[in-house]
Order: C-alpha cells, then sequence, then structure tokens
C-alpha cells in the first residue's frame, strides 16, 4: 500500500492545476482501492458549505454545482466532526441527505476522511460502494493517510487556481512564501529570463569546428567582462565577501571548469549551443544531488553562469533589457547577478521559486534591505506583466491584487515613510525615557555585514557582531590574518564605542561551505560553542585574530555563543587565555594592554540555573531571545509548521527573562538583550517592563525602538511588569502591553497587516 500511497501523492504533487490534482486524486483512489466511485469536495468558507470538486464515479455535470452545507448530509458531517465516517449502508443513516445531480442512488457503502491542514478542514475524501458493506480498516487508514498527505499538497495550490482560473484572482488570499527578507514591495513582475532557455537548445553535431569555436569565445570574452564589471558595480554597494561571489562565477568560467568542458565538447563535433547545454546540465545534476544544501544550492549558479554564456552568444554583449521602472523580480531562481544587473532604483523587490535562507541570494537581498521572497512554487511565465505586492513582514504574495488591498498597502507604504521619518528625528538624540532612565542603544551587525556601519550615528556601540559571515562566504576557513584585517576594520569603523564580537556561531542552519555536518538534529547538535571547542585550532585562530585587532583598537569585547554549561564557559576561557598570553608574547609589548571583556551569550536554558556560577566567571551576559525561546518552547525557530508555537511573548520565556535580570542584577553582572524582541517595539517594552537597560538591535529598528523608548515612562512599565508576570498566555501579555502603546499613542509603530 505505502508505494500506491506515494505514488499518488508524487503524481498529484506534480499537476499544474488543483483541478488536474483533484482529478489524478480521484481516479487513482477509486482505482488503488477498487471501489466504484470517489470524490473530493472542497470547502467554500465563505458560504459556509462544501462544493464537489472532483469525482470518479458520480455524475461529471454535477462538479461545481453540487454542494453540501457544513454539518448536514454524510459528507457535511465528517468536515463538522473532523473525523471519519464509515458506514455500510449511508441510505439508513440519519445524516443521511440525496443530492440528485450527483446521480448517487446506486451507492450504499460511504467512507469519507476530512482533508485537514494545520487545524483547519479543507475538505473531505470520500469513497462509495454500490454494494452494501463497510470499507475495512486497513483501507480506512489508507483513505485517512492519503488525506494528510494531500492536506499540505492541497494547501498549496491557492496559488495555481489563481493564476490558472483569472475570475478567482480578486478573492485571492495572501499567498505563503518559505522564507522572506523584510519590507513592502508594489510593482508589476519582470521576469528575468524565461525559464527552460538553455532546455530548449537543440544538440546538432557539425563539422565546423572552427568557427563554433570562434562563436565561444567570443561569448566567453563577453561574459568574463560582463562579471567583471558587476563584481566592480556590487563591490561599491556591498561588502566585499558578499560581492566575492563573483570570484567564483569567473572561476566557474576558467579552461580547468566549465568553459574547458564545453570547449572539449565542441572539438567532438557539437555546436556550441548545444555543447553548453550538455555541460551546464552535467554541472547541475552533479550538483544537485549532493547532499549539502550548500554545495545543492550551487547548481543555481552554474545555470546562472550557463545562462549568461547562452545570452552573449545569442545576443551579444549588453543583451539584457533593463527595465526603466522599479519592478519585482521574479525568477525561477534569483541569482547574485539579478541583483547587480538591475538599477538599484528599479529593483522594487525580489521573488524567487527556489532559494533558501542559505542561497546567495537570500543573504544578497538581506544585505542590500530588498523585500523578497523564496520558495513559491508556481509558473512564472504566468506572472509576466501582472502587478504584485510583495509583503515581506508576513512572507505573502498578492497577485493582481484588487483594489481594496492595493490601496491598503499603498497607505501602509505611506504610513511607513511618514512614520520613519518621524523616527529618524530621534535618532541622534539619547534613548531617554519620559521618566528620565537611559537605555543603551546598540546594534546587532555581520549578517548583513558593512551596511550597518552607516548607521552606526544612533547607537551607542555593537552588541552583537556575528562573526559567521566570512566563514560562510569562502572556500575554506579564514586565516588568522584575513580575520585580522576584517576585525580591525569593524573595530576601526566604530572607533570610540565598544563592540561586543561573538565567537564563530556555525552549526544549526548555518552550514560551512567547506565543513558540512550532517545531522538528525542540527539545532540539538554540533554548534555554536560545541564545534569550536572541540576543535581549539579554530576557536585559538579567531580568538588571536580578535586580540591583535583589540591591542591595536582597543574597544572589544568577546561573547561565547550556545554556552549549556560551567564546564564550556572554563574551557572557552582557558583558551582565550591561550591566545592572549601567545598574542602578547608575540607582540613584545612593554606594557600590558587592557584585555578585553569577555561574556557569554544566555540562550540555552540550562545554565538560567547556573546564573550565580556564571557570574563569577565571566564580565557580562547577552540574552539571545531567539534561541533561549527555541529551546525553552521545543520549538524548531525555522520549521513554519510550529511557527504559531514560537512565542517570544509566552509566559516562560518572559519569567526567564525575569530571572535573569533579577540574577544580573544581584550579582552586578550587566547584562544586554541581543534577541530579535528587543528590536520589535512590543518585545521592546516588555524587556524594559522586565528591567533591561541595555538593548541591542538590527539597525534597521535603532531609530524606531528609540522613539518607542523616548516616549514611555520607565516606572509605568516596571509596574506592568508585575502585572505581566502574573499573565498565564502569551496572548495576554501581548496586549497587556500593545495596549500601552496604543494609551501613548504609539500602536502605529507596530506594523499590522490585516491580512
Ligand atoms: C539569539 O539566539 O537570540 C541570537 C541573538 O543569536 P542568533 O540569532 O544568531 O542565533
Ligand atoms: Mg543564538
Amino acid at each position: 500500500m505505502l508505494g500506491e500511497l506515494r505514488a499518488i501523492v508524487e503524481q498529484v504533487s506534480n499537476a499544474d492545476s488543483l483541478d488536474g490534482a483533484l482529478a489524478i486524486l480521484v481516479q487513482k483512489i477509486r482505482h488503488t482501492m477498487k471501489t466504484d466511485c470517489c470524490s473530493v469536495y472542497v470547502i467554500d468558507p465563505q458560504q459556509q458549505q462544501l462544493v464537489l470538486r472532483a469525482t470518479d464515479g458520480l455524475a461529471q455535470e454535477a462538479v461545481g454545482i453540487a454542494y453540501m452545507p457544513l454539518g448536514e448530509g454524510m459528507v457535511g458531517q465528517v468536515a463538522a466532526r473532523e473525523e471519519p465516517i464509515n458506514v455500510a449502508d449511508a441510505r439508513s443513516n440519519p445524516h443521511f441527505k440525496y443530492l440528485p445531480e450527483t446521480a448517487e442512488e446506486g451507492f450504499f457503502s460511504f467512507l469519507g476522511t476530512p482533508i485537514t491542514h494545520h487545524r483547519k478542514v479543507l475538505g473531505v475524501l470520500v469513497v462509495q460502494q454500490s454494494e452494501a458493506r463497510s470499507y475495512d480498516q486497513s483501507e480506512e487508514s489508507f483513505l485517512v493517510t492519503l488525506a494528510a498527505h494531500l492536506a499540505g499538497v492541497l494547501a498549496n495550490t491557492d496559488f495555481q487556481t489563481v493564476l490558472s482560473e483569472p475570475n478567482q484572482r480578486k478573492q485571492l488570499k495572501a499567498i505563503k512564501a518559505g522564507s522572506s527578507s523584510s519590507g513592502i514591495a508594489i510593482a508589476k513582475a519582470w521576469i528575468n529570463r524565461s525559464s527552460g532557455e538553455l532546455e530548449q537548445q537543440q544538440i546538432v553535431e557539425t563539422d565546423d569546428v572552427e568557427h563554433q569555436l570562434e562563436r565561444f569565445n567570443v561569448a566567453l570574452d563577453i561574459t568574463r567582462e560582463e562579471f567583471h564589471s558587476l563584481a566592480i558595480k556590487l563591490s561599491e554597494q556591498l561588502p566585499k565577501d558578499v560581492a566575492s561571489i563573483f570570484d567564483l562565477y569567473q572561476h566557474m568560467l576558467a579552461d580547468a571548469s566549465l568553459a574547458g568542458d564545453i570547449r572539449n565538447k565542441i572539438k567532438q563535433g557539437y555546436q556550441v549551443e548545444g555543447a553548453l547545454r550538455m555541460v551546464v546540465e552535467h554541472y547541475v545534476q552533479q550538483f544537485s544531488e549532493m547532499s549539502d544544501p550548500y554545495l545543492k544550492e550551487r547548481a543555481i549558479d552554474v545555470k546562472d553562469v550557463g545562462l549568461r554564456l547562452l545570452h552573449a552568444l545569442l545576443l551579444g554583449p549588453s543583451a539584457e533589457l533593463f527595465p526603466t521602472e522599479p519592478v519585482i523580480v521574479v525568477a525561477e531562481e534569483v541569482t547574485a547577478t539579478m541583483f547587480a544587473q538591475i538599477p538599484r532604483q528599479f529593483l522594487a523587490g525580489v521573488i524567487s521559486q527556489r532559494g533558501a535562507a542559505n542561497s546567495h541570494a537570500a543573504i544578497l537581498a538581506r544585505a542590500m534591505g530588498i523585500p523578497a521572497l523564496m520558495g513559491l512554487s508556481f509558473d512564472i511565465n504566468k506572472l509576466r506583466g501582472t502587478e504584485l505586492i510583495l509583503d515581506g513582514y508576513s512572507a505573502e504574495l498578492f497577485v493582481d491584487p484588487d483594489k481594496i488591498v492595493r490601496d491598503e498597502y499603498y497607505s501602509l507604504l505611506a504610513q511607513e515613510s511618514e512614520l520613519n521619518t518621524l523616527v529618524q528625528q530621534d535618532l541622534d538624540k539619547p534613548a531617554v525615557s519620559l521618566d528620565g532612565v537611559e537605555v543603551e542603544m546598540l546594534i546587532n551587525a555581520g549578517l548583513s555585514a558593512d551596511s550597518d556601519i552607516a548607521i552606526n550615528a544612533g547607537a551607542d556601540g555593537v552588541g552583537l557582531y556575528r562573526t559567521e559571515v566570512p566563514f560562510l562566504m569562502q572556500d575554506r576557513f579564514p586565516s588568522e590574518d584575513e580575520q585580522f584585517i576584517r576585525y580591525r576594520d569593524i573595530l576601526n569603523s566604530y572607533r570610540d564605542k565598544n563592540v561586543c564580537m561573538r565567537t564563530l556561531d556555525v552549526g544549526g542552519d548555518k552550514q560551512l561551505p567547506y565543513f558540512p555536518i550532517v545531522e538528525e538534529n542540527p539545532f540539538l547538535g554540533w554548534r555554536g560553542i560545541r564545534l569550536t571547542l572541540d576543535h581549539p585550532e579554530i576557536f585559538l585562530v579567531q580568538a588571536r585574530a580578535m586580540y591583535r585587532a583589540a591591542i591595536e583598537c582597543g574597544n572589544l569585547s568577546i561573547m561565547l555563543p550556545m554556552i549549556s554549561c560551567l564546564n564550556e564557559v572554563d574551557e572557552a576561557s582557558r583558551l582565550l587565555e591561550q591566545a592572549w598570553v601567545e598574542v602578547l608574547d608575540e607582540l613584545g609589548l612593554d606594557e600590558e594592554p587592557k584585555r578585553p571583556k569577555h561574556g557569554v551569550m544566555l540562550e540555552v536554558p540550562s545554565v538560567l540555573f547556573v546564573l550565580p556560577e556564571l557570574a563569577q566567571r565571566v564580565d557580562f551576559w547577552s540574552v539571545g531571545s531567539n534561541d533561549l525561546t527555541q529551546y525553552l518552547l521545543a520549538v524548531d525557530r525555522n520549521n513554519t509548521r510550529v511557527a504559531g508555537l514560537f512565542n517570544t511573548f509566552h509566559p516562560a520565556v518572559v519569567r526567564a527573562l525575569k530571572q535573569i535580570i533579577v540574577q544580573a542584577n544581584l550579582h552586578t553582572t550587566p547584562v544586554s538583550f541581543c534577541g530579535e524582541l528587543a528590536g520589535d517595539p512590543v518585545g521592546a517594552l516588555l524587556v524594559l517592563a522586565l528591567g533591561y537597560r541595555r538593548l541591542s538591535m538590527s539597525s534597521f529598528n535603532l531609530a524606531k525602538i528609540k522613539y518607542i523608548i523616548r516616549h514611555v515612562d520607565v516606572a509605568e512599565l516596571s509596574n506592568l511588569g508585575e502585572q505581566i508576570l502574573q499573565s498565564q498566555s502569551g496572548a495576554a501579555i501581548y496586549s497587556l502591553l500593545f495596549r500601552y502603546l496604543e494609551q501613548h499613542d504609539l500602536s502605529q509603530l507596530v506594523r499590522v497587516s490585516k491580512h
């Protein structure tokens, strides 16, 4: 049965429309279960009824017409009770309701099961039989299992439905993306290049090898030149390591790689187009089959390089037509070159069918502050020229939105820009509350790299510098000198402000391309300090580079991620001491410079029970609420299925945060707060109410949070804190804080999407 089940799910998933999927579904089930009829009913939530959407066995004319109100008939009962119903003689059942248009009079037995996705019934799957007999347990289980699989598939077909049925467009709800980069964009879709161009190239044999080689060389030169100028163009907008993606592209064009292989194919007697297609497809397949997610992603880069070569070959230099107005770039696979190709002022947003948090495109979108959606399944050509609304805050897309939705988003955009102007006025002012309490405002940097530096005017320093980026963007561990130069640059750009650098925190969802870690549960695995303590050579090189930079600049502190026990702190402290002594010995200084302070991230719940001992060992703490929430609530922070459970306002999280601040005050240990919560208007209020006075957040949020602090009364908030600690749900805590913002005319700073 398992094989049949898989086959059905796969065929349904591959169908290119909802109706196509349902038609396959009913036929296959009828055939596999050897039954007389299979039908699927889909809920129309507005009408509160179930509509027959596909059938193999009932009258086809009834499809789209026959309906059953929720709770009525056997089908309505299945949906209302949210459980299967299996009866030998449906007609004698008190709930039976005959739908004449379906011509179901020939059927006696009935087995129906709800199709449920995220607790919501989407429809009902029904099999019927002319013989009056109950379906057996294994048949019932088969149908239930199938419905569970299909729920996910059907839930995602909204998008296809919208595209294939224009009259339904106007009722469109938002389409959810896998991941996103924040911001709103409203613009026409711009298809970067039609998908499948490479695949359309014919493989043709020829004797004319010399001419083909000549054509290829011209195309290669054009492409190399294009990459070169794109790299220069990007280097002005992006940090060096991010723009270095183009080095990778140039490498692919080297004779030892793609170019050499294409030349060989031409020499074997193929026309350039076909040779190009064969070689690129071969590379793409090799990368796609790799188990390491980073290397898998490189298939996209190879394809991009292949397409550039093809364009140069067919159209010559400057073949790409640039948009002349702001557009949302839509692509099967958004690549680094696309970002550089389109002038920034015309790049309103980006949508990519494929790609994940690990793809270069996602890293670039964040670095450039471009709203983006990644991981949406659709036929991109159907979007050509369509108006789109991209909501990167809620990871939602609206296709051809109606006037109401469009107006709402235009007003949100206007509101955003108005609020932005308002809060920017306070950027250079101190973060002092109405009752005179001063809050230290720090920024989280590193991920969006050096673009943060420009905004450091309003910040008191860097509360968290994530050092992973230089490690992620290379093809080997960076050397001590490379790290030293980078850290020194960063310290220099913040000069008289403290920069708290975190030692390497890879593992979990951050994979090094050259050091892949394959684990069943990566977030509970070899991550952060666990990995670097097992590899002291990596830790020591980084610590030495940091200390060398600190001795030159003097404004560094060092923080350890993922600490879960005291032993790890002792071990790391010993290594830090060793690195410090080594660096001092090498420099041979007469006078010992001031040693940078060292602290730990509080992000694994176990350390909350050893805080007094921790206070003896380190100079400061920093609360990582992202991981602390993940581990306290046992909710994977990257898993969309349980995203609703990731609640930083959960009473357990809030009480843990309170415990930390109480202990910090008791032991006079400085504590900052660097989780995402600090940059959220309601979250910032929460941490202020609990007693935190040192907040670290993304530079984009700094002005907004500063504005809020300058318009609230911390004594009032502390009183509210008492009430918060008594609350029994995250929703109650959130609404207490939201109400406070409303009372102080600040609630407009919480971006609320009505969808
Ligand atoms: C955190 O866990 O809250 C944190 C700031 O670290 P990261 O998001 O990098 O894991
Ligand atoms: Mg963390």
